[in-house]
């Protein structure tokens, strides 16, 4: 009969909400036994970075989230490309796929999102890929170097991840479209005016965007081939690869059938617990709490899957603290145009007021709620978006000088004086007086 190992600490999910909770963990916990499991076979990368691998076949090295002996330093066990099926929250224990099982006190669960797949003839044809993790990067590329000639991509979807794989094909010279369901492409976390710039930049740089469409078959003329996409309105695109990029979502699947309560994501408390005692969730999984609209909510970005990593990590070595809260932010650079969006944008009702300044490509726009920032969007210029963004984070009422936040002079400077001089006196983050000492660390369970 196969042994059951134990560890203090299971974490699955070795990604930036893993490793958050790791690294709190032992901030305070010196020896308590943590181990990390994940299904893919990597250590800690940069997901945002896969598009690098697919440009210019980045090194692992270059895309690592911490040094090669992290792991080690730290007394962090690693089961890397092995998969749970099934936890037993009630019993403490995990089954994984090669059939070890394994005995935990606290378990997080970091599971990040699963890319949606639309059920569409085609779906399964060679040729076709998602956009997600290394290996689907590491895919595509092995993909394009059976080609000498121009290669025509289709890419499902204009939201973050397609028009990220999109500018990663262009750069390797591959012709792409984009077929977007909405009317306009990254729709969820850009306003128009912000969405109209980035599209200005991707046809200028040669991609075709159809909007208002959707694909309703890929089609084959020869088997298993992608040869090219029919939209609902009938017409028929060739194009030799497929990328669907349509949305992701939590991925649930370990906690479906459980007493473990869910809505879209996981639902957790602000100490980032789950509705069962000793289980934490956090990252793209977890429905948690955002500090724009004051409720939980997905906002599956890499900061708050960090954030909330972290401060499961605490409270789960006993250390009680509250998770800040996050709201969706994303900053980008797509074909040479810099964005930053925070909050709320695009769904507006009518207790929003909005500043905005618009010369040439440079857009800067605040929406307010109450006197406090509800979201922001700043394209071109966003050199002081981050002072922005900690007015928003903060809750400070910015009613008083709210035209000044999009001025071209802004700066600290423009903020009252009571405010920027609290703003540069904010300590920094004192954990060391919470280190629980013991001397010897527990043996961690490492793969084999
Ligand atoms: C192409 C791309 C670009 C992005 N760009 C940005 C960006 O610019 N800025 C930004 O903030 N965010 C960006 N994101 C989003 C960001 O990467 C995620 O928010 C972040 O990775 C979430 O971290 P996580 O720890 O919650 O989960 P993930 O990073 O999704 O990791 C979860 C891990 O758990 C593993 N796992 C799941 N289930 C099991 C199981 N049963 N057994 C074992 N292992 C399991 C998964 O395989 C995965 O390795 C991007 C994402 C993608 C895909």
């Amino acid at each position: 009969m196969a042994r059951t190992e134990k560890t203090r600490y299971l974490i699955i999910g070795n990604s930036a909400g893993g490793i958050g909770a790791a690294e709190a963990i032992r901030e305070v916990d010196k020896a308590g036994a943590i181990t990390i499991i994940s299904d893919e076979p990597y250590p800690a990368y940069s997901r945002p970075m896969i598009s690098e691998y697919l440009v210019e076949s980045c090194p692992i090295e270059r895309m690592l989230y911490r040094p090669p002996d992290f792991y080690e330093k730290n007394s962090i066990g690693t089961l890397l490309d092995e998969k749970v099926v099934q936890v037993d929250f009630n019993e403490h224990t995990v089954k994984l796929e090669s059939g070890r099982t394994l005995t935990w006190q606290k378990l997080l669960l970091a599971t990040g999102g699963l890319p949606i797949l639309p059920e569409i003839e085609g779906i399964g044809l060679k040729g076709v890929f998602t956009f997600n993790k290394l290996d689907d990067a590491k895919a595509i590329d092995e993909f394009l170097n059976q080609y000498t000639r121009k290669v025509r991509a289709m890419v499902i979807g204009g939201g973050l991840i397609g028009v990220s794989v999109t500018e990663a094909l262009v750069k390797r010279g591959v012709e792409v479209n984009i077929v977007e369901m909405k009317e306009r492409i990254l729709n969820t976390i850009l306003d128009e005016e912000a969405s109209a710039l980035e599209e200005k930049a991707l046809t200028q740089a040669g991609v075709e965007i159809i909007c208002g469409h959707t694909a309703s078959t890929i089609d084959s003329y020869f088997p298993e081939k992608v040869n090219g996409v029919s939209l609902d309105d009938g017409r028929s695109l060739p194009c030799d690869m497929v990328v669907i990029a349509i949305g992701v979502q939590p991925r649930l699947e370990l906690v479906s059938g459980s007493k473990i309560k869910t809505n879209r994501g996981i639902l957790v408390g602000r100490n980032m617990e789950t509705s069962m005692p000793d289980v934490y969730a956090c990252g793209d999984v977890a429905e948690a709490y955002d500090f724009v609209c004051g409720e939980n909510r997905l906002t599956p970005v890499w900061p708050n899957a960090y954030t909330g990593g972290r401060t499961a990590g605490l409270n789960m070595a006993g250390i009680s603290t509250e998770y800040p809260g996050g709201t969706a932010i994303n900053a980008m650079k797509y074909f040479g145009v810099n964005i930053v969006s925070a909050g709320e944008v695009a769904l507006l009702d009518n207790s929003c007021e909005i500043v905005s300044e618009r010369h040439g490509d440079i857009y800067k726009k605040v929406v307010l709620k109450k006197g406090q920032i509800a979201g922001l969007v700043f394209a071109g210029d966003i050199e002081k978006s981050g002072i922005v963004y900690n007015l928003m984070k903060d809750r400070v009422n910015v009613d008083s000088f709210k035209e000044a936040l999009v001025a071209d002079d802004f700066g600290l400077a423009s903020l009252p004086e009571e405010i920027w001089r609290e703003r540069l006196a904010i300590p920094p983050l004192e954990l060391t007086s919470f280190v629980i000492s013991v001397e010897e660390p527990e043996e961690a369970i490492v793969g084999e």
